[in-house]
C-alpha cells in the first residue's frame, strides 16, 4: 500500500481491516495519508507500529505452520492472500 495514493484521500477504512494493532485499531488510511501528507512525524511512526505487528503476526503463524507440519499449505495461502488487488503489501 502506497499510502500517498489519492485513492486513500477519503478512506474511513483501517490499513488493514483485520488488523489488531494500535494503528489499525485507532486510525483510518484517509488520516495516516493526511499526516504523511503534512509530514508529520507522527505517520512513519504509526506506519511502523502497524509493521512490526504484522511482521511479528506472520512469523507467529509461519511457525506454528512449521510445527504443525502445513508450511506448504501456509505458504500458498500466503501468496493466494497476496494477489488479490486489494493485498496490502507495504506502507
Ligand atoms: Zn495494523
Amino acid at each position: 500500500m502506497v499510502i500517498k495514493n489519492a485513492q486513500y484521500e477519503k478512506d474511513p477504512r483501517p490499513v488493514e481491516e483485520d488488523c489488531g494493532c494500535y494503528t489499525c485499531r485507532n486510525f483510518s488510511r484517509a488520516y495516516l495519508r493526511h499526516l504523511f501528507m503534512a509530514g508529520e512525524m507522527l505517520a512513519p511512526r504509526l506506519n511502523t507500529m502497524h509493521n512490526l505487528f504484522y511482521y511479528t503476526r506472520l512469523m507467529h503463524e509461519m511457525r506454528e505452520a512449521i510445527g504443525q507440519g502445513r508450511f506448504e499449505e501456509f505458504r500458498k495461502r500466503f501468496h493466494a492472500d497476496r494477489s488479490e488487488p486489494d493485498a496490502i503489501a507495504a506502507l
